[in-house]
């Protein structure tokens, strides 16, 4: 079979998330959700392309968190779920693809092996959803009583789940046909214009992250799975120089001298960037900013930094924490600590949880005893996956 697309439906809002972010936006492990989804069906080998279906308000969010994907530009949803993905297969109607699969962006731990089952049924079938037994015995509750008024046989029912696999010209005649129904899967919609849907086995962890405590177990889940981390460690060392202040992790300090060097000279910041790309063995700072090169003369060192993040990111990494110690007898590092973090945190969109700042002397000895400069060393952990 050739001709495999995949529609995401990002539109959603985050009303149960209690969050003026709509869930798929939000950090799980270092990316956002809808990142983490797309890139399962990017890398999957069988899959050609994936368009993405996003609400009209989302598309700075979208726009941030696909950031070097190649996708192609999103489509603007409609009112109901039903409604998004009839737009996005009437987006795909001119390439025609054999079959199309249609996944809720919220399923973040979507696996291969499931998109293999639902590709693989698409052979004998014109319709496939993946899903799961329902376990647990079901009670019917009326109204607001919360009295039970009798319990349903559950023998024969299964909770359903995506990425649904539909024959392209199947599904979207079905939509065509029903488009003022409110369904609220796209195999509801197949069957609505009778085609036989097949069920194959999905998988427990598949599910939808709707609230907060789906967000706190998705990442629970994530953070065990990946398994690779990487540790990266970084030094650096800056001569104090004519001038009134300086600059430690982006943070201005005022001082009676200013710190000597080709950027800004943020020692610290320049320890932290050499650690990250340390983690992930992608050279030093000198390798990615030469000295030699007039472009970075006064730089700000944030830049640095950034471009370190986005290696990681471009990996579909992300950085689990930072421990920084700046060495000096002066400034007092102690009453900057917080807005290092805060700084740092923000501009790596990480937990400031994640990053320690810590500072020490030398106990009069050796150059930084001597006050003749500031030393800085870091140490970082990636994951990747
Ligand atoms: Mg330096």
């Amino acid at each position: 079979m050739s001709g495999c697309a995949t529609l995401i439906l990002a539109g959603g809002s985050g009303a149960r998330m209690g969050s003026d972010v709509p869930k798929q936006y939000l950090d799980l492990c270092g990316l956002p959700v809808l990142r983490r989804t797309v890139t399962v069906f990017l890398d999957h080998p069988l899959v050609d392309n994936v368009q993405v279906v996003i609400g009209e308000e989302d598309k700075n969010n979208y726009e941030a968190a696909v950031t070097g994907l190649d996708l192609p530009d999103p489509v603007i949803g409609g009112i109901t779920r039903q409604a998004s993905s009839r737009k996005g297969l009437e987006s795909l109607a001119s390439t025609n693809p054999d079959i199309v699969l249609i996944h809720d962006a919220a399923r973040a731990l979507i696996d291969a092996a499931t998109i293999d089952a639902v590709i693989s049924a698409l052979d004998l079938n014109h319709a496939v959803l993946p899903g799961i037994p329902v376990a647990d015995t079901l009670k019917r509750v009326l109204g607001d009583t919360a009295i039970v008024s009798d319990t349903i046989d559950r023998t024969t029912l299964w909770r359903a789940q995506t990425p649904q696999g539909f024959r392209f010209d199947k599904i979207l005649d079905a939509h065509r046909q029903f488009e003022n129904e409110d369904l609220t899967d796209d195999a509801a919609v197949a069957e609505r214009a009778g085609t036989d849907v097949a069920m194959v086995r999905g998988n427990e962890n598949n599910f939808k992250i709707t609230t907060q405590d789906d967000l706190e177990r998705a990442k629970t889940m994530m953070s065990s799975s990946m398994g690779d981390t990487r540790i990266g460690t970084g030094f650096d060392v800056h001569a104090f120089g004519d001038g009134d202040c300086l600059t430690l992790c982006g943070i201005e300090i005022d001082h009676e001298q200013g710190l000597e060097g080709h950027s800004d000279a943020d020692v610290a910041m320049h320890a932290i960037t050499d650690a990250l790309l340390g983690a992930i063995a992608a050279g030093d700072i000198g390798n990615h900013f030469p000295p030699s090169d007039e472009k970075w003369r006064g730089a700000a060192s944030y830049v640095f930094l950034e471009h370190a993040a986005k290696l990681i990111s471009d990996r579909n990494g992300s950085i689990a924490n930072i421990d920084l110690t700046i060495i000096c007898e002066t400034p007092k590092i102690g009453p900057h600590r917080v807005r290092m973090q805060e700084s740092l945190a923000s501009l790596l969109t990480i937990e400031v949880s994640r990053i320690s700042v810590k500072a020490t002397t030398t106990e009069k000895l050796g150059f930084t005893g001597r006050n003749e400069g500031i030393a800085a060393q870091a140490v970082a952990a990636v994951r990747l996956p």
